[in-house]
């Protein structure tokens, strides 16, 4: 008998012993190949020697130190590392402890800028559906993800949400990328006019939409237009690169990929690999700037924002990716993986799309290929597939389940960074085999 309140209480979970390299060993010996490295997180896989010396370091010289009385080198360091690799006009970081608390600190900071700048009648966020931000209720109400929201509506704080940039579902037939990206777009510009025009703080958006649709990247234009959109308005852009970011779709930051700098960024999870609890809100120098010359402060703190092991973790963890030139693997392993998820899944009569980019890809399952219909969320497809993948010694990240006309069920994919071509023709039969023993 536990006393763990586990996610899902009344499923039977394995006991992770250790972690080595692209696996994770149960109690009784068996490996899994951390295909989903958890939720994105593991970029390094596990036990990477170059993290565990550095964390063995930080921990004989100081494992904590509160913000309110010190500053540490680490931290100092890994904050100018993260702004030397940052889009240019990202220069200020505010370390946290993970990816909902980077959502947070986030939207306070945007709400908080105006008010600085003498626009306290600023108020509304807007976002979009089929998006996840966190489970915090400031995050969980930007999110747009009503299975995760529903029960929590009396508690969350208004927000809005117009459409995602969701290709398979919402392009129209035959409708070019540009026009979809264009009338994608226009929602944002609509909504804005209609809560007044400078009524609104930020539009907040995941570059890749990542837990809720299955790695979505926007088509070609879309960011570019929403950037326009926000300019327009002096409506400061947010996007949540929590989850896609930090070099898992094959540059540091997925933005990178549309050209598109956004006034605050969030990341977490690759952030630190999975070595420590870390996230981090990057901010520019006009919103520093506000503070800086305004209040002189950020009214906001957590006890262990900037915590020594936590930053060691994410200053090592990039030192690898760098030094092991791992985004040029990213980005061949990253077609690789496509390849052959489209040669073992491509013609599956249950598969509707695959997607993504990078080492993040996303497969969705539908009941009727011919017209996208969804499972029922009943069938419970994403608890049998994690099953399936499980027992062959796969994790895999499903989600599933047609909840008020929203996505259906996908697989995503978040393989390590070190992966080997071998690797990838593994996970993606294990993957085929799962998916033909779910459905
Ligand atoms: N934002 C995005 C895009 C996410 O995918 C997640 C988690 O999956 C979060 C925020 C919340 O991060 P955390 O679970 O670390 O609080």
């Amino acid at each position: 008998m536990t006393h763990i309140l586990h996610r899902a209480i009344h499923s039977k979970l394995p006991v992770a012993v250790r972690g080595q390299g692209i696996e994770i060993f149960d109690a009784d010996g068996k490996g899994y190949i951390d295909a989903s490295g958890g939720a994105a997180v593991s970029c390094l896989g596990h036990a990477h020697p170059a993290v565990l010396a550095a964390l063995h370091e930080q921990l004989d010289t100081m494992a904590y130190a509160h913000t309110g009385f010190f500053t540490t080198d680490v931290a100092e360091r890994l904050a100018d590392r993260l702004v030397d690799d940052a889009p240019k006009g990202l220069d200020h970081v505010y370390l946290v402890s993970g990816g909902s608390e980077a959502v947070e600190a986030a939207l306070k900071m945007a709400r908080q800028y105006f008010v600085e700048k003498g626009e306290p009648q600023r108020r509304h966020i807007i976002a979009r559906r089929q998006s996840y931000h966190g489970n915090t209720l400031g995050a969980l109400a930007t999110g747009g993800n009503e299975w995760r929201r529903s029960q929590f509506r009396p508690l969350l704080i208004e927000t809005h949400h117009i459409d995602p940039c969701y290709a398979y579902r919402l392009r129209h037939e035959g409708e070019t990328d540009e026009a979809f990206a264009a009338r994608s777009a226009q929602q944002l510009e609509d909504k804005i006019l209609e809560l007044g025009e400078d009524q609104v703080i930020a539009f907040v958006a995941e570059t890749v939409v990542g837990a809720t649709s299955g790695a979505v990247p926007p088509v070609a234009d879309y960011l570019k237009r929403i950037r326009a959109i926000c300019d327009r308005y002096g409506v400061l852009l947010i996007l949540d690169e929590v989850m896609c970011g930090m070099g898992r779709t094959g540059t540091l930051h997925a933005c990178e990929q549309d050209g598109v700098v956004p006034d605050l960024m969030t990341i977490a999870k690759g952030l630190g690999g999975g070595y420590q609890p870390v996230g981090a809100v990057l901010l520019s120098g006009k919103i520093f700037n506000a503070f800086a010359n305004g209040s002189g402060f950020f009214q906001h703190g957590h006890t262990y924002m900037g915590h020594p092991m936590a930053a060691a973790a994410g200053l090592a963890v990039q030192n690898v990716i760098r030094n092991e030139n791992l985004l040029a693997n990213v980005d061949a392993m990253g077609d690789h993986l496509e390849t052959r998820l489209i040669e073992r899944l491509g013609n599956h009569n249950h598969v509707g799309d695959i997607r993504g980019r990078g080492l993040f890809r996303g497969v969705e399952l539908v009941r009727d290929r011919s017209n996208k219909t969804p499972f029922d969320p009943s069938a419970k497809l994403n608890v049998r597939i994690k099953r399936e993948a499980m027992a062959r010694g796969l994790m895999v990240y499903p989600m599933g389940g047609t909840i008020d006309g929203q996505t259906g069920d996908h697989v995503l994919l978040a393989p390590p960074f070190i992966v080997t071509d071998r690797d990838i023709d593994t996970i993606a039969e294990r993957l085929g085999d799962a998916i033909d023993a779910a459905v």
